[in-house]
């Protein structure tokens, strides 16, 4: 049961509060997948919602804190290894734990699946990102004592997490003692065949390098594993207390913080407050992040608990006046909706450097690697909610434009730029090329985020800061992997790649990518001779560096006017690639429940050779690139691909609800949305104990944006064709376009469109355009 259904609200109507993620008792069998959807984070620091007791043997728990782009770069070992295959995998790391608490009520120790509760109930508040945990613990059967913990990481500073353990006595007399402080010594080590789990302890990742420890502050300084880099952190803590309290400080091999000593009595109370700051950096300069970590605490602790809580609330306060949706009528998907949210803001880097791990910074799954994941689905979410945040995912990828051209290289392109399947630090991480390197519409994701960016935006500064070059290097890929080819009568055709299907593997002219390169090609030209006219001297620089020739742009634009896009005239369907529909169909009826996911139960030949596919592809395309094909293809399209699609991946639903909004088939369109708002809340692919679901998160936004309400985005004008899904009263939401906020309300019977402020915008409204005037809402039918 997810925690939506166990989750009552105060109003007391058995629907689920929509700011709110309760957990009304412990259940040891969905810790870990509680944990997951409990993580805190602000886009630099994550940490799961693990509690700070310890847990009773035996239960499955997994431990996380983690630092967005902070990774081990390990060698990876091949027994048969061919040229170009990937060498080193870049791991996620967990950095030293700061929750823990130990806690000792005479000779009991608090410990969740051992000792009694009368309450013990957990709250995350989405408004704010605050999680309370509260406990009335019987000690030693027959008295009480109340334990409240509160902690948040800071939205407002990167690596600043805070927390409150609050400990009073309800009518236990006797000795306290609390342990606490800094742990590098927790971990996991999964054992197990799922390629999408991840596995690694903290011990493998960090080697201890120094310590600083007093009475009321600590800091320790750790080397990531055979690197030059470090992770610092430091921790300060204040007390109120009832009583006296004695305090001594710990250091073991792994560990290093308080024990707090103290008498309670019936109605007496210890507050302990704790600031930790965690950093990383350049080795060199670990005793100036010492000091600057030390600093954060320092002020964060006079700043104190409630103010930085005030701080906290105004943060999220703006990410939810862009962001939020509001659905009338069903609470569920309310809820839903604003926790996908809720975790999107809180995973994704913003600062250029680090980008959306598919996991966010939840859990160890897929080793926190970036896909393409973050431009294809969650860039879209940002460009038109929070545009600042899209840019800095744009940025993080140009900033890694110099790796990409390396594994051109290696790749055998003599130009261009070859952007990695799955990465951290921007080498390729993937040891199996067939669905990694070999899907290579990365390079398209990236410049359909970054055209999508500057066409909602009209942001040009970012193609001087490098985002032209990026555009153009990537590009310049296409024309060294595809040709004109005679045999299709001089079309531009694409070899040897895999589309994002990862059931159909190493085909020639796959729909999408071919497509997408297309979409890429075309507008690369089109903005090369753009920027040849407004700004020459920007070009000129580009072709200095990177020794391309102007005439190369025109390459680009013929082989995006020559793209081959697989089509059969008899059936009137795209194929998904060359040779796809002569190829046996899957027996899908005589598969059982259990082997699916496919991918764990069939060498993934048996699965290539086969009509079956893991995710949207064709779908894929026709809904990113929605008018390029006619209402007809699309229409057959989708029942043809349907019905032979697992969505063994959860980037699937949520395309194929689009579509299915787009046909007009609104309750397969409402079905496959609830794979999407409630994937993670269920745990419905029964794997989320190892992280989030970012991009179908954002999926769940896209499916009621452009699905439910037909928002499309093409040649620099919002399309809108809503609709009400059954059983909703209304739904509104907010779209940041050219600079002004659109808000956004649909009804049964009409939309209202209101324009916040700045100049009129023309808009389109099932087919018709109309001029939207700042201050005067405008009712369509
Ligand atoms: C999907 C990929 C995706 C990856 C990370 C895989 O299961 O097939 O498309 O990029 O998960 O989310």
């Amino acid at each position: 049961m997810g925690l939506v259904e166990s989750n009552k609200n105060n109003a007391g109507h058995g629907m689920p509060d929509a700011w709110l993620l309760n957990e009304p008792v412990f259940d040891a069998a969905q810790l870990a997948v509680r944990e997951t959807l409990m993580a805190q984070a602000n886009g630099y620091l994550g940490t799961r919602g693990t509690y700070e007791e310890p847990v009773a043997a035996g239960i499955d728990t997994i431990e996380g804190t983690y630092i967005n782009g902070a990774y081990l770069r390990e060698p990876i070992h091949y027994d048969e290894k061919a040229y170009g295959f990937a060498t080193h995998n870049n791991k996620m790391i967990m950095v030293p734990d700061v929750k823990r608490l130990m806690l000792r009520a005479g000779d009991s120790l608090l410990e969740q699946g051992s000792s009694s509760f009368t309450e013990n109930t957990r709250s995350l508040d989405m408004r704010d990102g605050l999680l309370v945990s509260t406990r009335v613990w019987q000690v030693a059967d027959t008295k009480s004592v109340r334990v409240r913990t509160k902690r948040f990481v800071s939205s407002v500073s990167s690596g600043l997490m805070v927390q409150e353990i609050e400990i009073s006595s309800i009518d236990y007399s006797g000795p306290i003692s609390l342990g606490t402080g800094i742990d590098a010594g927790y971990g996991i080590e999964t054992e197990t065949d799922d390629p999408r789990a991840g596995a690694l302890s903290i011990r493998q990742c960090l080697a201890f390098c120094n310590v600083d420890i007093s009475e009321n502050t600590a800091v320790t300084t750790h080397t990531i594993t055979d690197s030059e880099r470090v992770i610092v952190t430091a921790c300060g803590y204040d007390l109120e207390s009832t009583g006296a309290v004695e305090t001594c400080s710990v250091e073991e091999s792994s560990f290093w913080g308080w024990d707090l000593a103290l008498q309670l009595k019936a109605g007496e109370r210890l507050l302990l407050r704790k600031y930790t700051a965690y950093a990383d950096g350049a080795a060199e300069n670990a005793e100036m992040l010492a000091k600057q970590a030390q600093e954060t605490v320092e002020k964060a602790k006079s700043k104190g608990f409630e103010n930085l809580m005030v701080e906290q609330r105004t943060a999220f306060a703006g990410f939810w006046k862009s962001a939020d949706i509001e659905i009338q009528g069903d609470e569920a998907v309310q809820q839903g909706m604003r926790f996908n949210m809720f975790h999107l803001y809180q995973s994704t880097g913003r600062d250029g450097k680090r980008s959306l791990g598919a996991k966010g910074l939840s859990g160890p799954g897929y080793d926190g690697h970036y896909f393409w994941d973050t431009e294809i689905y969650a860039v879209p979410f940002f460009v038109f909610t929070q545009p600042a945040t899209a840019r800095s995912l744009i940025t993080y990828r140009i900033n890694a434009l110099e790796g990409a051209r390396a594994r051109a290289r290696i790749m055998g392109h003599s130009k261009g730029a070859l952007y990695p399947w799955r990465t951290i630090g921007g080498e390729e991480c993937s040891s199996f090329f067939p669905a990694s390197t070999a899907q290579y519409h990365i390079n398209a994701a990236i410049a359909y985020a970054l055209i999508q960016y500057l066409e909602a935006t009209e942001d040009q500064t970012i193609l001087k800061e490098g985002g032209a070059e990026m555009l153009f290097e990537t590009a310049r890929l296409w024309m060294g992997l595809g040709q004109f080819s005679d045999r299709h009568d001089g079309k531009f055709c694409i070899f040897e790649v895999t589309g994002p299907d990862e059931y159909t593997a190493m085909v020639d002219n796959n729909l999408y990518t071919n497509a997408m390169a297309q979409h890429h090609l075309a507008h690369a030209a089109k903005i090369f001779a753009d920027l040849q006219v407004s700004d020459p001297i920007l070009i000129k620089g580009i072709l200095d560096k990177t020794g391309m020739r102007a005439a190369e742009a025109q390459d680009w634009e013929k082989a995006a006017n020559l793209m081959y896009l697989p089509y059969d005239d008899t059936m009137k369907v795209h194929e998904q690639c060359e040779g796809f529909f002569a190829k046996p169909e899957w027996d899908f009826a005589g598969t059982p429940a259990e082997k699916h996911p496919l991918l764990l139960h069939y060498h993934p030949l048996v699965i290539y050779r086969h009509q079956v596919l893991k995710q949207a592809d064709v779908v894929l395309a026709q809904v990113l690139l929605s008018a390029q094909f006619s209402t007809e293809d699309k229409r057959r399209n989708l029942a043809y691909y349907e019905p032979r699609t697992t969505h063994d991946s959860t980037l699937s639903a949520c395309m194929y609800s689009i579509a299915n909004s787009e046909v007009g088939d609104r309750q397969k369109a409402y079905e496959m949305f609830e794979e999407t708002y409630r994937m993670d809340l269920e745990n419905r692919h029964a794997n989320t104990h190892y992280g989030l679901h970012m991009a179908c998160m954002a999926g769940s936004w896209l499916s009621l944006v452009y699905g439910f309400a037909g928002v499309r985005f093409e040649g620099g004008t919002l399309y809108f064709n809503p609709y009400l899904p059954k059983g909703w009263d209304e739904y509104s939401f907010s779209m940041h376009i050219k600079g002004r906020v659109i808000a956004v309300c649909v009804t049964a019977s009409a939309t209202v469109y209101k324009l916040h402020a700045g100049n009129d915008l023309e808009i389109s409204h099932k087919g018709s355009l109309y001029r939207l005037v700042a201050g005067q809402p405008f009712k369509a039918e």
